[in-house]
């Protein structure tokens, strides 16, 4: 399997594109082809578990890498030691016709972990495969979320070191904890004195700096990155789609090629984008139901088929979805313009220059047979977090409660009874302050841990150990740094 630029040229390997995550044209790389799994193979599916289903998926695309190299990867990657449940991403009835794919049982407790605990193998495998003998060095600007999730998932593979950039004053307690308690070797932390933005700036800029890159390689070492645009963050995530599909046959909830739709709620969308991958590879999905918060971008563009970014950035309850750029909506583009990439190209200068694009109606009305786009504000998400405790006792967090609320929305306006399944990306117990002020109503003290607590005697759903351990363990990196200093302060760390 060859991959292109989402803007035209190349033609590389899965490893190359791994290994160099963006096309040097500035686009996303795509496989040449959807590789199809045909019925009888999705029957076969459901006899296996989940790191058998990922094996099977990822073959599909990863052509360069064998199956016991795979194998090794996802046995490494999915192991118990590191997701505390045995099926990975476990599926869960809300209600006949209502399901819940938990994607939060990995190390951070966020559906990030299912792509970025494999991630780090695939890259260093791809070193290998291209003659790279430097070790590979990434280097992240993080909000929160996104860090934690790469430090877990680089910590200690051989050949890579992981440095994280997070902003002094912009990321929540239990986020800063996370980060700053991490083991390993090769983990780096750095609060920047400055806000996200001068954070993710200054990492850019440290990419494309030759001098930084020259220092980087005189250390015996190569630059990469691993944000959600690299195909091997994407491909890792088409598995649970198929994965969720054979639970639902095994449970009898649905029969084999009997169509279900998928509820996600989105802000790079990454996670959506692999479901319609999983799509056009011949699993039975009717409807991508794209759930947004008060950042509804994405909504308005499914609706009017513009995409403009000229709106106010809300911060909200659902913070890991507070994006203007929905950076892998580029894949989708480039299917609905027929692969063409010089279109691409057009549509995202418009957008760097102007701040918007329009794909006109017709790719309009063709992404809208596949993409329901809607949005909820923190006030229907506190209410969907209450609503869905008090009638399944089931306990949403932020932004799986934005899919709930979307979901009885979309029911609503399309009396569309296809059976369902939201996809849950986070543990309530990562966001335990804003879901336990949800359920009360009142506003919490705001110490995520007796909030935490709190909500466990509240609603009886056991607190999970990584949280419950974050308390006692020791703080192991402690730099700090001025935002035109963060080059210095990675040799620093490096050295
Ligand atoms: C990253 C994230 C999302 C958004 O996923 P995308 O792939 O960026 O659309 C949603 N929820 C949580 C908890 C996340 O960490």
């Amino acid at each position: 399997m060859s991959f292109f630029s989402t803007r035209g040229g190349c033609c590389v390997t899965a490893s190359q594109a791994i290994l160099q995550g963006l096309a040097p044209d500035g686009g996303l790389f795509v496989p040449a082809m959807f590789p199809q799994v045909s019925g009888e193979k999705i029957g076969k599916l459901c006899g296996l578990g989940y790191q058998e289903r990922a094996v099977y998926v990822l073959k599909l695309f990863l052509e360069d890498y064998s199956i016991p190299e795979i194998e090794a990867d996802v046995a490494a990657a999915y192991g118990e030691d590191r997701f505390n449940d045995p099926a990975v991403a476990p599926l869960k009835k809300l209600d006949d016709g209502t399901y819940v794919l938990e994607l939060f049982h990995g190390p951070t407790l966020a559906f990030k972990d299912i792509a970025l605990q494999l991630l780090p193998h695939l890259v260093r495998r791809a070193a290998e495969k291209n003659g790279e003998t430097r070790e590979v060095s990434i280097l992240v600007a993080t909000s929160g979320d996104t860090g934690k999730a790469a430090l877990e998932g680089f910590r200690d593979v051989a050949g890579t070191s992981c440095t994280v950039f997070y902003p002094l004053d912009g990321v929540s307690d239990i986020q800063k904890l996370q980060m700053v308690t991490t083991g390993g070797n090769n983990t780096h932390v750095i609060a920047v004195k400055g806000n996200f933005d001068d954070a993710q700036t200054g990492v850019k800029e440290l990419f494309s700096s030759a001098e930084f890159n020259e220092k980087i390689h005189q250390t015996g070492r190569v630059l990469s990155s691993a944000n959600s645009i690299n195909f091997g963050r994407l491909v890792p995530q088409v598995v649970y789609y198929f994965s969720a599909y054979a639970d639902l046959v095994n449970s009898g909830a649905v029969r084999a090629g009997d169509p279900v739709n998928f509820c996600v709620p989105t802000g790079n969308f990454g996670n959506i984008l692999a479901g319609y991958y999983a799509r056009n590879m011949g699993l039975p999905v009717n409807k991508l139901i794209c759930a947004s918060n008060r950042n509804n971008v994405l909504t308005d563009f499914f609706h009017q088929g513009i995409y403009s970014t000229h709106r106010t950035f809300f911060k909200t309850i659902s913070p890991s979805m507070d994006i203007l750029v929905s950076s892998n909506l580029e894949r989708l583009l480039y299917e609905s313009a027929d692969r063409d990439g010089g279109l691409i190209a057009t549509w995202m200068r418009q957008l760097k220059e102007c701040g918007s694009f329009s794909v006109g109606d017709q790719r309009r009305e063709w992404m809208g047979s596949v993409f329901w786009g809607d949005c909820a504000d923190d006030k229907d998400t506190r209410a969907e977090i209450r609503n869905r405790f008090d009638q399944n006792h089931y306990l949403f967090d932020p932004h799986t409660a934005v899919a709930g609320h979307v979901l009885r929305e979309y029911r609503k306006a399309t009396n569309d009874r296809t059976p369902t399944v939201i996809v849950s990306t986070a543990s309530p117990y990562k966001f335990a302050a804003d879901v336990l002020a949800s359920l009360t109503g009142e506003a919490g003290t705001g110490d995520p841990f007796s909030a935490g607590e709190e909500l466990e005697k509240l609603t009886g759903v056991p607190m999970p150990e990584q949280v419950r351990r974050l308390r006692e363990l020791p703080v192991r990196h402690r730099r700090e740094c001025e935002k035109n200093a963060m080059g210095e302060a990675v040799l620093a760390e490096l050295a």
